[in-house]
């Protein structure tokens, strides 16, 4: 499966708010909600689940919409956070990295 490079490089194309919204699958949307509660102790309905990626046209989830690394690299005119100097200083994005160093690599393997 391709990649689908978020802002901040996390890969869309697995993340299963995206593939239940492609395949308007809702025992997948109620299975990432219970999913999401355990990791994330977020409670979030699955009728939010739905999500077609950060970087994609169509609807987003409402934390993506949100978020604050999609937004400082929409506000440079980045495609993604790859373009950016400040790409392995800046304390905004490193919440995601120090969880998901994959996201740093994918970034990377844009350059
Ligand atoms: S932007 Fe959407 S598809 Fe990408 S990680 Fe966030 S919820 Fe998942
Ligand atoms: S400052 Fe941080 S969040 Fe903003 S574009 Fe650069 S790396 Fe991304």
């Amino acid at each position: 499966m391709g990649k689908v490079i978020a802002c901040c490089g996390l890969d869309c194309a697995s993340c299963d708010a995206r593939i239940a919204t492609l395949a308007d699958d809702n025992e997948l949307r109620f299975q990432t909600a219970e999913k999401w509660k355990v990791q994330y102790h977020a409670g979030i309905s699955p009728e939010r689940i739905n999500c077609t990626g950060c970087r994609e046209a169509g609807i987003k989830f409402s934390h993506c919409a949100e978020c604050e690394i999609r937004n400082c690299a929409n506000s440079k005119n980045f495609l993604t956070c790859a373009e950016c100097e400040k790409l392995e200083n800046c304390p905004t994005i490193k919440s995601i990295h120090q969880y998901v160093p994959e996201a740093l690599e994918n970034l990377k393997s844009l350059n």
